[in-house]
């Protein structure tokens, strides 16, 4: 279940993937079924004016094909969605897999500058970059990877600037 914290406390964006096929809508209200069915569980005593109708959904954020980004659970409570790593963190879901519409991409990274502004300093990473670092050698390596979360390099994607990542762009027809 979720716990309160503290907002400082957050030092670290995790980006996931719904791991859906790209460009099908898909929504909040399918992941809290989902959230759900794994025994998730916010604690609505929390903040229980956000995001009512959502009571087990794991992220904070959760970014549609549309391009708009809708609340999952509150910033206040603790997520779901990276195991060792829930109490610092806020997850932000991506609905699709490895390729996302312009305005998804558009969405993220408004997102992202917003948190960087808000909290100067603030790790941007993956999900799949927080797997354990079975080997020790100090980097997470394809190998290690838990799951392919999300389907693509965030840290690419920062260090192009933030600019669509080749071949991850969703067109109808499928991916560029
Ligand atoms: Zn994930």
């Amino acid at each position: 279940m979720g716990r309160r914290r503290s907002l400082e406390s957050i030092d670290t964006l995790v980006i996931h993937c719904s791991a859906t096929p790209n460009g099908r809508w898909t929504t909040p209200e399918d992941i809290d079924r989902w959230h759900a069915a794994r025994g998730f569980r916010r604690d609505m005593s929390i903040s229980p004016h956000d995001s009512p109708g959502l009571l087990h959904i794991g992220y904070h954020y959760v970014l549609l094909t549309t391009g708009a980004v809708t609340m999952g659970r509150p910033e206040i409570e603790s997520g779901a969605h990276v195991t060792g790593h829930n109490d610092h963190t806020i997850g932000l879901c991506m609905i699709g897999t490895d390729a996302f519409s312009p305005a998804q991409w558009e969405t993220l990274c408004r997102h992202v500058t917003q948190q960087q502004q808000r909290r100067p300093g603030i790790r941007v990473c993956g999900h799949r970059d927080l797997s354990p670092d079975r080997d020790g050698d100090g980097r997470v390596e394809a190998h290690e990877w838990l799951k392919i979360c999300p389907g693509f390099s965030v840290a690419d994607w920062l260090a192009g600037g933030m600019t669509p990542l080749p071949g991850h762009i969703f067109a109808a027809g499928g991916s560029t």
